[in-house]
């Protein structure tokens, strides 16, 4: 069996690196806070190219705890609103929901699966305060594009990041594209750790010292607390655990890239829609997504095939019992990319000779009936 992603195997190629790194966290007998987690905020900010990193317990917490630090700062109120494309992992917004504010559901292009920043201006109220940025997949948000909007409406841009660790547009990596960005460190994210973990990447001083302020309690000094906090903090064995695999982050976002273009090159199949080819560098391809109206026949014929892959997302956050509020929203784009998307195995563990398995089944996939 092809295994949709070989967790497994991905943290044995980094063996024995990463025994040692936590063998020597456990013997330094400083578990939360210490020097492993600020080397690794410092090589996380170097390596994104920003002046600021913040380790957080996750994703979630790392875009819920930078629109907390902005409403402590002032520049958002209760209720504000926050623009997101509707086909994201709902995380996203529920982050906005959890900051107090409004999430406004925009459509994705079907080209992209990235917010469509031709539908937002459309949606700008006296209220928005922000765009969220998804990287979805991992492949860069047009970001000129937003950024022309966001300055022209004096909106903050703020970065999803939680796919696209170490993708790059225009010369700037992600993280360093908007006023601030949220990193997952999820076991199966490009960058994962060995258990949950997240960061904040700015260059904002003042944000940067809020948001960090925020996930320890609101407290800077012990037992003083400036705002009501969270905890959320990457803790020592993550923060060791993600210094080591960062070192190979670009090499094995290349091995992804390259599995991607095999994909591009190979598939051929009438019934298939592969995703967009844009520039190698802007994409890093967390997941590589391909369309198909028979979904289920091509998951199955697929598995047949001893081919695992998964779906990236069944249902749109505004069909979510958890999203009722949304659910008479039109999204036509969002539910025709839920509807049609699957995704093939792409991760740094595979062989040459697994990826042209993959090619040659969806190859060979055709419609019954
Ligand atoms: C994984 C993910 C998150 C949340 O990260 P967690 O670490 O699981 O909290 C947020 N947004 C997107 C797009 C994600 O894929």
């Amino acid at each position: 069996m092809i295994k949709y992603c070989d967790i497994k195997g991905i943290t044995r190629s980094f063996e024995p690196q990463l025994s040692e790194a936590v063998n020597r966290v456990i013997a330094s007998g400083w578990y939360i806070l210490g020097n492993e987690c600020k080397d690794f905020e410092q090589q996380f900010a170097q390596y994104c190219g920003c002046r600021h990193c913040i380790g957080t317990a996750n994703g979630l917490d790392a875009l819920t705890i930078i629109m907390l630090a902005y409403k402590e700062l002032g520049v958002m109120q209760q209720g504000d609103e926050v623009i997101v494309p509707a086909n994201t992992y709902i995380a996203s917004i529920l982050a906005i929901l959890q900051a107090g504010l409004k999430p406004v559901l925009c459509e994705p292009t079907w080209e992209s699966c990235n917010i469509d920043p031709e539908r937002i201006e459309a949606l700008i109220t006296p209220r928005t305060k922000a765009i969220m940025a998804v990287h979805l997949y991992g492949r860069c948000a047009n970001i000129d594009h937003i950024e022309k909007i966001a300055r022209r409406h004096s909106l903050k841009i703020i970065e999803d990041s939680a796919q696209a660790h170490g993708a790059i547009t225009g010369g700037r990596r992600t993280g360093n594209l908007g006023d601030a960005s949220a990193f997952s460190f999820y076991p199966g994210k490009n960058l994962g750790a060995l258990g949950d973990g997240g960061a904040i990447t700015t260059n904002d001083n003042e944000l940067a010292q809020t948001a960090r302020t925020i996930a320890n309690y609101g407290s800077q000094k012990k037992y003083v607390n400036l705002y009501k906090g969270v905890n959320s903090r990457l803790d020592e064995i993550q923060a060791a655990i993600l210094a080591v695999k960062l070192q190979r982050l670009d090499t094995d976002n290349g091995r992804r890239m390259d599995i991607a273009a095999a994909y591009n090159a190979g598939i051929s199949n009438p019934h298939i829609t592969l995703p967009m080819a844009g520039k190698r560098e802007e994409h890093v391809y967390h997941i590589y997504p391909i369309f198909c109206k028979q979904r289920e026949q091509l998951r199955q014929h697929l598995l047949e095939n001893e081919i695992e892959t998964l779906i990236h997302y069944p249902v749109p956050p505004h069909k979510q019992q958890a999203l009722k509020e949304f659910e008479n929203l039109e999204l036509p784009i969002t539910e025709r990319i839920h509807n049609e998307e699957l995704s093939l195995p792409c991760h740094p563990a595979m062989s040459d000779n697994e990826v042209q398995k993959v090619i040659e089944a969806v190859n060979a996939f055709s419609i019954q009936g």
